[in-house]
């Protein structure tokens, strides 16, 4: 991993004091692969069990354990990108096991439900969830650039957010009337699946309402195809009158390879304060060597570890908790091997409450 060596560094004094419509124009041909090099990425996605385990030499299912195959009515989307961050040939690959399904999804023990953070209930106006004081989350889309498998909106109703198609209408009408409202927080799905000119626009609306300081974007895209970080969305960014923040979330050192670091940069490089949220998750970080070694990764990038999530109680994810004791141990371990900075905050999201709640 080469985090500081990226073609924008040196670039930095010729970016061009462009606006508007001319972004996009002026970098579609910016870079190597294109600005759209992510969408191909999208398209060629790993649509199927099968063809995950086929891509990873791993064994063809059994069936022994309920149909092999299943998706549990959330279909399997791996860009092959990441896939290849996984070693072929090894079922506990901890990136193969956030994307693989398993017949442990149909198994949903009480108190794991679909809505398990009170989303429905803080859905204030189509597309807005507005539980925090200053700060109100937009859904922009229910495209994911990877669908993990403990994704506690996996079965959110997108068909009933804001959209594209209702020109996110009522959500920034919603915004402008709320001059309470300092922070805009563009999640989904995941709100860099847009396309550049879409994103282009809702800022452009956001933009336009004099009371919002700062937008956040929380996204994994950066993490896992990480082409989507292009010149325009840069350029885009560092024009705009409000602050932006990026927040990404990556729950293993083996997901940051060579390219996502060199994203990580283009942001970091640009002025962008980048953080990074995880989830606890079984199998793939319940261990003190791997938070510490994805801590380390991130501090490499020049990215804060910001909070590490206890696991949402969303339907089908139920094999993927650890227990709140064991994850209070890990972080009394990592507080003895890291800086201070490098210890993520350990939270659980509680329904009603007004804040992410420490534990
Ligand atoms: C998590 C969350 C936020 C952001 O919380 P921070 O503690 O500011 O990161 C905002 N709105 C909603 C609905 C959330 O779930």
């Amino acid at each position: 991993m080469r985090p500081k060596t990226n073609s924008l560094t040196s670039d930095r004094s010729v970016v061009p004091p462009l606006s508007g419509r001319e972004f996009l124009d002026a970098s579609v041909h910016a870079e190597s692969g294109g600005d759209d090099a992510w969408r191909e990425s999208m398209r060629t996605a790993i649509r199927s069990a099968s063809e995950l385990r086929q891509t990873l030499n791993l064994p063809a299912a059994s069936g022994a354990e309920g149909d092999a195959d299943a998706d549990y009515d959330f279909p399997v989307f791996v860009p092959r990108e990441f896939a290849a961050r996984m070693r072929a040939g090894d079922s506990n690959d901890p990136l193969l096991r956030q994307v693989m399904p398993l017949w442990h999804e149909s198994n949903t023990p009480p108190g794991y439900q679909s809505d398990p953070v009170g989303d429905l209930a803080a859905n204030v106006a189509p597309g807005v969830l507005h539980k925090y004081e200053a700060r109100a989350l937009m859904i922009t889309t229910g495209a994911c650039g990877v669908h993990c498998r403990y994704c506690f909106r996996r079965s959110f109703p997108y068909n009933q957010a804001g959209s594209r198609a209702d020109a996110f209408v009522p959500s920034i009408d919603y915004l402008r009337q709320r001059t309470d409202v300092e922070e805009v927080i563009l999640s989904g799905g995941d709100p860099l699946t847009m396309t550049d000119s879409a994103i282009d626009e809702l800022l452009t609306k956001i933009e336009a309402i004099e009371h919002v300081q700062r937008v956040r974007f929380h996204s994994r895209m950066p993490i896992v195809i990480p082409s989507r970080v292009n010149s325009f969305l840069i350029h885009r960014l560092r024009q705009s009158r409000l602050v932006a923040w990026m927040v990404v979330h990556s729950n293993h050192a083996a997901e940051i390879d060579a390219a996502t670091a060199e994203a990580l940069a283009r942001m970091v490089d640009a002025g962008i304060p980048v953080l990074n949220q995880s989830v606890l998750l079984r199998g793939v970080n319940d261990e003190v060597g791997a938070l510490e070694a994805l801590s380390r990764a991130l501090l490499q990038c020049r990215v804060i570890p910001y909070y590490l999530h206890q696991l949402d109680r969303v339907a089908g994810a139920a094999h993927f908790e650890v227990a709140t004791e064991r994850g209070r141990e890990l972080i009394g371990q990592l507080e003895s091997r890291l800086p201070g900075f490098a210890v993520p905050r350990y939270v659980a999201e509680i329904a009603g409450e007004k804040s992410k709640t420490r534990l």
